[in-house]
């Protein structure tokens, strides 16, 4: 059976920066400037921005989505300050799901984690789990198996199917590289794609692994996106602080649609 051609994408988490008054004229400048054919691009500001997004992407380039950073484990109740997934219908429709920030500083457990993907998708919202070690497990040589782990934790019990029609994107973050500018080797990023989809067909996904897009985050830049870009296994990348840059954004997406028509041209 010939397999569906995994798409590009390119996701920017812009974290606790930008406010509701300057993040749709941000969101329509890098829209502009990475108008590129075949590459998906998401955008995720802070909750309080969602609107501003969705409103400015709406009235520039639709292409665009937009992305909420987190989303709870439950739908409604006792939970200050949270928001839950039916909170998030029309304002987003794509999620980030167990950002290692997130679960650094808010103790997200795998177990909570992979609730909140079940929230997403049932409300319609499309996620991107983030899975990712540290730099102990890297030394160590542990770093397949920590994340390994994250995965079976989070997707223990959860419905694949579902999972896989809401079209699930697994990020490999390794925390060491996220907002440092020490950016994981092409070549490793690869290697743990692939250990991720092996881990996806041991806990059940069969062949349906092959499908699921894995993105690398990490200090990307312009200037380092072609070494994960040039690795097959993987399908774009999270985006941290270069993402508040329309000049980087220009560039790493520039590059995510030289492979989108590459993969594009290999399936014609
Ligand atoms: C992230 O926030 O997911 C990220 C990868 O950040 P940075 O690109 O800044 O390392």
């Amino acid at each position: 059976m010939i397999r569906p051609m995994r798409p590009v994408v390119i996701a920017a988490n812009w974290k606790m920066n930008t406010t509701p008054a300057d993040a749709g004229d941000l969101a329509t400048t890098i829209a502009r400037r990475t108008a590129v054919p075949g590459v998906e691009r998401v955008i995720c500001p802070p909750f309080v921005c969602l609107a501003a997004v969705r409103d400015a992407l709406a009235a520039n380039d639709a292409s665009v989505s937009v992305g909420a950073q987190d989303v709870h484990h439950e739908l409604a109740g006792a939970y200050t300050g949270d928001t839950s997934a039916t909170m998030l219908t029309g304002l987003a429709t794509w999620v980030i799901v167990g950002h290692s920030e997130r679960r650094r500083d808010h103790d997200e457990t795998d177990e909570r984690i992979g609730r909140k993907l079940a929230r997403a998708v049932d409300a319609g919202i499309r996620p991107i789990l983030c899975v990712g070690e540290q730099l102990d497990d890297r030394d160590l040589g542990q770093a397949v198996e920590v994340v390994d782990s994250q995965l079976a934790g989070a997707l223990f019990e959860r419905d694949r199917d579902a999972l896989s029609r809401a079209g699930l994107v697994i990020a490999y973050e390794p925390v060491w590289a996220i907002g440092t500018g020490r950016n994981a080797l092409g070549s490793d990023a690869a290697a743990m794609a692939e250990a991720i989809r092996a881990t996806l067909s041991r806990l059940g996904w069969g062949p349906v692994a092959a499908d699921v897009p894995v993105l690398y985050g990490g200090s990307v830049t312009a200037a380092n996106i072609g070494d994960f870009l040039a690795e097959p296994s993987i399908d774009g990348a999270l985006v941290g602080g270069a993402s508040l840059k329309p000049d980087e954004m220009a560039g790493i997406v520039g590059r995510a649609g030289v492979t989108a028509a590459a993969r594009l041209a290999a399936t014609t």
